[in-house]
């Protein structure tokens, strides 16, 4: 693309609202790809037709707090965040009506045969063999819905000009805002308003403003935005009801509270308190909000759990897009014979990623960091993180447009699919893929470059 169609589009981005600030409050448009990630027909439809399945699967695993509480309580032990979390429940009014919003991201492998032996399946021709590799499951603050989908009209509009290929249509924003309606008017209160837990200094503020507008543009409900400390000194209950600057805040949707920072004052803890108290639809609810950690994700790996929660049909699909998961105790089969899998992953460190329970990005460890944490963890902390295999993710290469710069890269691109499920008690209403997230970046972060180390917003194309 020519220089002066790039600083174009640049602009472009900044009028169609794909916008972020900088940590230094500079404001500038969202790094974005102008290399749309083109996947084939068939790794599509099935990512598309996993959405439901999923989302199935976290409903179902947050309606049984026993289990929950079985995986968790331990780490809870030296994990004084989780500990909090689990606590709310003591005081948890548990709501009849559960709305999940949920992103559920793959890598697609490099290498669907080397993929098949390590799976120990057959050939690439094997209809039982997938070429997607769950990274995880979003089901609290799953962002990005409105600047991905700017995003897809910004490079649509290219491609009506003959400047971009054609790309996979995406509109997750619609379907998230019809959905905070739905369950709005659902409520039944005539001043019904949607409260959005918001993180103090938020750099991603447009992505949220954005549904914000929406949500008043399209169906007239207002949003209240507030952080857990100023949610509990301008909030009440009444009739269980909460009230907020005077409306009552039928839907509570999450875009923080999934990290330690967003407690750090004990306003911001009993913020979350009252939210738990009243009869607010939690978006996601503290059992959602549990089922979606990674700790979860781990033991969902294993077959045997996994078909307590859906049928055999369905565990199987879900099964073949799993990469290998460890707790850091367990005992694997490796090519040297059956050892600890953290002495085996301390001499492989480059074929792991160790994660602690926590979301948000920034983390994980990876490469030579494992080993020196491996290390550092002592004996009563190792059931706060797992042990996930490294996904070799395809490559290709992309234009990423970083802060104004465009540079070429070789890349990755990872591939979210947004779902949106209602239930009542437990039980599926409605249960849909909305559209998707492509984040590209770099395959080699540690390499120098204006855009290395940046994830930015990206189209499909089909093969
Ligand atoms: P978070 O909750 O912080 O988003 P993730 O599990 O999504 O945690 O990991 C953050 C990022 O680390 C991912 O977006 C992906 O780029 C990378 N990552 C995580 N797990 C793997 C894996 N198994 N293989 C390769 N990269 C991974
Ligand atoms: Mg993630």
């Amino acid at each position: 693309m020519q220089k002066a169609i790039i600083d174009n589009t640049i602009e472009q981005a900044k009028l169609f609202g794909i916008l972020k600030y900088l940590a230094d409050g500079v404001l500038t448009h969202a790094p974005f790809s102008l290399s749309p990630y083109t996947i084939s027909s068939t790794a599509l439809q099935e990512m598309t037709s996993l959405t439901a399945p999923f989302s199935e699967l976290m409903i179902a695993v947050s309606q049984d707090w026993d289990f929950l509480k079985y995986y968790l309580d331990p780490i809870a032990e030296t994990d004084l965040f989780l500990r909090m979390l689990l606590d709310f429940s003591l005081k948890e009014v548990r709501q009849q009506r559960q709305l999940l919003i949920q992103r559920n991201d793959f890598f697609i492998v490099k290498n669907q045969f080397e993929a098949d032996i390590l799976e120990n399946t057959t050939s690439s021709s094997d209809s039982c063999s997938s070429v997607l590799r769950q990274v995880e499951l979003n089901t609290v603050s799953a962002s990005f819905p409105f600047l991905i989908t700017q995003l897809s009209q910004l490079h649509n509009s290219l491609y009506e000009q003959g400047l971009f290929p054609q790309t996979v249509a995406n509109n997750p924003l619609t379907a998230v805002v019809d959905a905070f309606a739905q369950a709005i008017r659902g409520y039944a209160a005539a001043d019904a308003v949607l409260l959005m837990v918001i993180q103090a200094a938020e750099t991603n503020l447009f992505d949220q403003l954005g549904l914000e507008h929406l949500l008043w543009k399209e169906h007239k409900i207002k949003t209240i935005r507030k952080t857990l400390p100023e949610i509990y000194s301008a909030g009440s209950l009444r009739e269980g009801h909460l009230i907020i600057d005077g409306k009552t805040a039928a839907v509570t949707y999450y875009r923080a509270g999934y990290t330690p920072d967003d407690y750090r004052t004990p306003e911001a803890l009993k913020g979350r308190q009252l939210l738990e108290a009243s009869s607010t639809i939690q978006v996601p609810d503290l059992a959602m909000q549990l089922a979606g950690m990674k700790k979860i994700q781990q033991v969902l790996t294993h077959p045997e759990i996994l078909s307590e929660f859906v049928s055999p049909e369905v565990s199987k699909r879900l099964l073949k897009t799993f990469a290998k998961m460890h707790s850091l105790d367990e005992n694997i089969k490796t090519p040297a014979g059956e050892m600890q899998v953290s002495e085996w992953v301390s001499m492989n460190p480059e074929k792991y990623v160790l994660k602690p329970q926590r979301e948000g990005g920034g983390n994980n460890y990876f490469e030579s960091e494992i080993p020196v944490i491996l290390q550092k963890i002592r004996q009563d902390e190792q059931d706060a993180y797992i042990l996930m295999e490294k996904i070799e993710a395809e490559i290709h290469s992309a234009t990423l447009v970083v802060n104004g710069h465009a540079e070429t890269l070789s890349c990755v691109s990872e591939v979210g699919r947004y779902g949106i499920c209602f239930a009542e008690n437990g039980k599926l209403k409605s249960n849909e893929d909305i559209g998707y997230l492509v984040r590209t970046k770099s395959e080699n972060v540690n390499e120098g470059g204006v855009c290395t180390g940046f994830a930015c917003l990206n189209s499909l194309a089909v093969q």
